[in-house]
């Protein structure tokens, strides 16, 4: 095992892999942009280095500077988390370089899956089914204009290199074909370094349902069941849970199969998710594989017992996986709910500033993977997750109103958060009842009015 890590990243995600390295009895090191010298994860790491003041949005992008820390340090492993450079193969070649043990797959595995114009290609020829579209980057606007009148509108523009909803516009007609290809390109192209997009046709309503998987140095991949992360809005995860109420054991081996033939198809190691659209008559198709750690995977955690970021050090360290398909269980229900510092009643705009009061929900069966305190100053230039609740219980009525009484006692003041959002989420009669979609929020009525509940400590 690692006598020492860096931990590539901040927040939450930062704080959730020092706590594995605790356990594990790693020394751990922390990196900071110096506008974040106050944060938590700097205080909680062993050892923590600065990245330099001026350019807090760009710093946990620093390659060289992150390298040097590690160097400095004496770390043997970086663990990227995820966004930043989780998912960027020339930062884990340069891990490999220089003998750093990268916690993620290799970076020929992350090059053949991180595209999705490409991956896209690799699927069909696996036949494992992807949505209709193109199978690698349009080239010109009458390429795009063709694609779409032999799949139909509406039709998707997405960025080959997007990620976390960014990069993705609808045209519904011809006459929008032109707007979306060069705002998606626009997009991606100022974001992610690279304009390429692609066309698939835009499925109504489906749900977004992703297989966790973990594979090991000596050819062995398990899937850990799946996550139903259809609540978003922006095309963005807000609310998750697992198992899915859409899904069948007959489902569910079908489709882990397919997640697990994803991985070995580009000789994954490590944890990684294989996302899906499933529609309505139970059709699924491959989205794209996240080569990284997810937000959301403490609900797999809590479902199956088995703890993902530790897995991550050992499979790194060349562990053996150490079990078979057939020992994975999901018990019970587990759903999580992230705390973003946004108002949702406006649209979601970001709401830095000072908390001026803060405590956190306990008791039975709720986990919360935080960062924040009274008196943090939420700063502007990050993601806006603050904290992520997660709950667990025998069903998911049990689970529903534990995650409701969880949230009830959660106070943070001073700045506007999804907290509100939620409730209303798990009070309306289509959640409760599992009827939702990756259209649920846009079409339920439930942003933009504010709820008589809203804001209320331990109500009900
Ligand atoms: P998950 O699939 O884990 O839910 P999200 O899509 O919510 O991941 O993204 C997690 C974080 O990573 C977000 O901060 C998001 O902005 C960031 N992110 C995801 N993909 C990329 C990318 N290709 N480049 C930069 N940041 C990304
Ligand atoms: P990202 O890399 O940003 O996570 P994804 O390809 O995973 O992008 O898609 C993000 C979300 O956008 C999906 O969860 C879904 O809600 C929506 N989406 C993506 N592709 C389609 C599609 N072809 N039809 C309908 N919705 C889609
Ligand atoms: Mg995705």
């Amino acid at each position: 095992m690692f006598a020492k890590v860096l931990i590539a990243n901040r927040g939450e995600i930062a704080i959730r892999i020092i706590r594995a390295c605790r356990e594990l009895g790693i020394k751990s090191v922390a990196i900071y942009a110096e506008e974040d010298r106050d944060s938590l994860h700097v205080k909680y790491a062993d050892e923590a280095y600065s990245l330099g003041a001026g350019n807090p949005a760009k710093a946990y992008l620093d390659i060289p500077r992150m390298v040097a820390a590690a160097a400095k340090s004496g770390a043997d492993a970086i663990h990227p988390g995820y966004g930043f450079l989780s998912e960027n193969p020339f930062f884990a070649a340069v891990c490999e370089a220089w003998k750093i043990t990268f916690i993620g797959p290799t970076a020929l595995a992350m090059q053949k899956i991180g595209e999705k114009a490409p991956a896209r290609n690799r699927m069909i020829r696996l036949g494992v089914p992807v949505v209709p579209g193109t199978d690698r980057v349009v080239e010109s606007p009458a390429e795009a204009r063709e694609v779409a009148e032999r799949i139909g509108y509406p039709v998707l523009v997405k960025a080959t290199a997007g990620g976390g909803g960014r990069g993705i516009r609808v045209a519904n007609a011809p006459e929008e074909l032109v707007a979306a290809l060069q705002k998606a390109g626009e997009e991606a192209g100022s974001l992610f370094g690279n304009a390429g997009v692609y066309i698939e046709k835009y499925l109504v309503a489906p749900r977004h349902i992703e297989f966790q998987v973990l594979a090991d140095h000596h050819g062995h991949v398990v899937h850990l069941g799946e996550r139903d992360s259809s609540i978003q809005r922006r095309r963005q995860k807000i609310l998750e849970e697992s198992p899915s109420p859409a899904m069948t054991p007959a489902l569910r081996q079908e489709m882990g199969e397919a997640a697990v033939r994803v991985a070995k198809s580009v000789g994954y190691t490590n944890a990684g998710t294989v996302e899906f659209l499933l529609d309505n008559d139970g059709h699924y198709y491959f989205l794209e594989m996240n080569a990284r750690i997810q937000v959301e995977h403490p609900i797999t955690e809590v479902v199956t017992g088995i703890d993902i970021v530790r897995e991550q050090f050992r499979l790194a360290a060349g562990e053996p996986l150490g079990y078979q398909q057939g020992e994975v269980e999901l018990t019970g229900w587990a759903i999580e709910c992230r705390i973003n510092a946004e108002d949702p009643d406006n649209d979601f705009r970001p709401s830095p500033g000072r908390i001026t009061d803060y405590r956190e929900p306990g008791g039975p069966g709720v986990r919360v993977d935080g960062y924040a305190g009274r008196g943090y100053e939420v700063p502007a230039f990050y993601d806006s997750l603050l904290a992520k609740v997660i709950v667990w219980d025998r069903d998911r009525p049990r689970a529903i109103a534990r995650m409701r009484r969880a949230l009830g006692e959660y106070v943070v003041g001073g700045i506007k958060t999804t907290i509100p959002l939620h409730k209303r989420i798990l009070d309306s009669a289509d959640f409760r009842a599992g009827r939702t979609n990756t259209g649920f929020l846009e079409s339920g009525g439930l942003v933009g009015s504010p709820s008589p509940l809203a804001g209320q400590v331990g109500e009900r």
